[in-house]
């Protein structure tokens, strides 16, 4: 009815808009009035959940997705497989990580995301991987950083977040402003900004400003491990060992100090007052 309607009462080049759309073209609703580069913005959003082949053709408004849970439950392996799935299909990544990531994995974590089982993504020089014939992986990036007094990049790496298509943050809790700067990825670059890190710290309180981002993000995505005293699926980091004269709840640890814990076993060994534990609040 809507198709005889409208050659009925609107010119020939208009009818295009109730026609059914087909596997790779763009939606009907996206040629309404608009030119090629807005249609083009317009796919782009479409495909952006998967970050869908070259998005270089950047959409002006990006999306902003966060992964979360407690330690020892993928969140650097997944962030990790986002951003190959990306650069697979031509598209630029920017991956930053804390600096503090250095303390723990020395320095291959300036140029990787390295996760308790090795290197997850280690990013390449600018055209490396595309002087490959026939190669179309996008160019990589990672660089850790320190927040404490803002984000600053060398000039090269300015440039390369400037036009990256794809951006992540891992170990996002350590880093203030993290709002700021997922937010004018996403919506004044347009990117595609993934956000990896904790929620909260082995007391189950908030940590850094991940929670924060959550009524701006697009999806939140918050992932399990497994326990380490059951097996059973771990939904807490618990910890370990005894805090050392002035180290601070949240410092910066591994499993020599932290392990996955299930929520039976969290409440039923997280009691510890000298590993700074603290009571659950229905007590
Ligand atoms: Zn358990």
């Amino acid at each position: 009815m809507e198709r005889a309607f409208a050659s009925r009462n609107s010119p020939v080049s208009s009818r295009s808009r109730f026609l059914p759309s087909r596997p790779g073209r763009p939606l009907p609703f996206a040629r309404r009035g608009k030119g090629d580069e807005d249609l083009r913005a317009d796919v782009c959003l479409e495909i952006a959940d998967e970050v869908g082949p070259r998005r270089r053709a950047r959409a002006r408004v990006g999306e902003i997705h966060v992964i979360t849970g407690p330690m020892f439950a993928g969140k650097t392996s997944a962030l990790a497989r986002k951003l190959a799935t990306a650069r697979s299909s031509g598209n630029a990544v920017f991956a930053i990580t804390s600096s503090l990531e250095a303390e723990r994995f020395g320095a291959r974590a300036e140029t990787s995301l390295v996760t308790h089982d090795g290197d997850a993504f280690t990013g390449d020089e600018e055209g490396v991987c595309n002087t490959i014939e026939g190669c179309d992986f996008g160019e990589a990036r990672v660089r850790a950083i320190g927040t404490e007094n803002g984000w600053t990049f060398a000039s090269e790496d300015a440039k390369a977040l400037e036009r990256a298509d794809v951006v992540a943050v891992d170990e996002a809790q350590f880093m203030p402003g993290l709002i700021d700067f997922a937010l004018e990825c996403a919506e004044k670059r347009g990117q595609i900004v993934y956000i990896a890190g904790l929620d909260g710290d082995y007391r189950r309180r908030r940590f850094g400003e991940v929670l924060d981002l959550i009524p701006m993000c697009d999806s939140v995505t918050r992932l399990r491990g497994t326990c380490a005293e059951c097996g059973r699926a771990s939904s807490f980091s618990r910890r370990v060992v005894d805090l050392g004269d002035g180290e601070d709840v949240v410092s910066v640890g591994g499993s020599e100090k932290y392990a996955p814990a299930c929520r039976a076993c969290y409440l039923r060994l997280g009691r510890d007052e000298s590993r700074g534990d603290v009571a659950p609040r229905w007590e």
